[in-house]
């Protein structure tokens, strides 16, 4: 076997888990995705994980979680992961991970494969992606000063995504489909005082228009069915997410929205697979609940590693 546990996923969650694990001695190598940023990387300003007070950037905040993880031994490759499969070694069974360059064995996984932003597949979405449509404010709000945004959605990262692009531009226009926001009470009272943000409640985006870039957005009022069309350079769409979870169908149990279901432990329904983080079932996601899921995740895959050679300490 290369390791003795791969961690897929590179965020809060799984870097903690390299760090457990690598404290504990394990052979650890974690796989990050080369192409989908986490979710925590791409927030401007983390405000509710302990310790700071001031809030820290995303970014630095896993940038140091990976440094902290790299110390203590943890190797590190940047691949999006083609297949997860049983693998037969030598002295103990294990798993073979696929990525695009080569393959890796392992007696343990531990997934930490986060969530992608959920599309509504309307009609000039995917035709203007890039293009006017966005998926992350942290990205492009910059390239919108200025401008009027319309911003879909009434979660947390609605409400905290459309108040950073109030530095930005010039007004946000955020729609929801209900007359009350679900976000956190201290986001709304931001969002409700921000005076470059109004609002458009009970409403489904059902279309965005344009040619080249877009220039509006199509409405329709679920209570009364009105439809109406509102001028925008940009939308922002933040209805939620999906777990990135495909790699593992048929290999653990996952609920009905694909999330994977493990018990307090992190333990999968797969014995030696352990999932933590944003992909799990779980009543809250956030930074401060991945990290102590992945360092759940780390010390489990510990226990089964050196249960697995027989040299546990019982
Ligand atoms: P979320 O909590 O699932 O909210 C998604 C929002 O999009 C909801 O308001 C929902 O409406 C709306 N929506 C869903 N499907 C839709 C559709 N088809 N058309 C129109 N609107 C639709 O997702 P999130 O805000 O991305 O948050 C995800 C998780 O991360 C949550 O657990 C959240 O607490 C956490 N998070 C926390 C923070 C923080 O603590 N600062 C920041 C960001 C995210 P309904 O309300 O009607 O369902």
């Amino acid at each position: 076997m290369d390791y003795d546990v791969i961690i897929i996923g590179g965020g809060p969650a799984g870097l903690t888990a390299a760090i457990y694990a690598s404290r504990a001695r394990l052979k650890t190598f974690l796989v990050e995705s080369f192409s989908t940023p986490g979710q925590a990387v791409i927030t401007d300003s983390i405000e509710n994980y302990p310790g700071f007070p001031d809030g820290i950037n995303g970014f630095e905040l896993v940038e140091r979680f990976k440094k902290q993880a790299g110390k203590f031994g943890t190797e590190f490759t940047a691949g999006n992961i083609g297949s997860v499969k049983t693998y037969k070694g030598k002295e103990y069974p294990g798993w073979a991970v696929e990525t695009a360059d080569k393959n890796y064995t392992s007696l343990s996984l531990i997934i930490a494969s986060g969530t992608s932003p959920r599309k509504l597949g309307i009609p000039g979405e995917k035709e203007l992606a890039g293009r006017g449509v966005s998926y992350c404010a942290t990205c492009d709000g910059a390239l919108y000063k200025d401008k009027e945004v319309a911003v879909i959605g009434g979660g947390d990262t609605a409400i905290e995504e459309a108040i950073f692009l109030t530095r930005f531009v010039k007004r946000v226009i955020l729609v929801h489909r209900r007359e009350r926001l679900r976000a956190t009470k201290i986001l709304q009272e931001r969002a409700f005082s921000n005076k470059k943000m109004e609002f458009v409640w009970d409403s489904q985006l059902i279309g965005i228009n344009g040619k080249d870039k877009v220039n509006s957005v199509k409405l329709k009022n679920k209570k009364t069915g009105e439809e109406k069309e509102i001028a925008c350079d940009g939308v922002f769409m933040f209805i939620g997410y999906t777990p990135n979870t495909d790699f593992v169908k048929g290999l653990v149990r996952l609920d009905d929205k694909g999330y994977i279901i493990t018990d307090g432990n992190m333990k999968t329904s797969s014995p030696g697979i352990f999932a933590c983080g944003d992909c799990r079932q779980k009543l809250l996601r956030q930074v401060v609940t991945a990290c102590g899921n992945g360092a759940t995740a780390g010390f489990s895959a510990q226990a089964y590693v050196e249960e697995l050679k027989g040299i546990a300490y019982k």
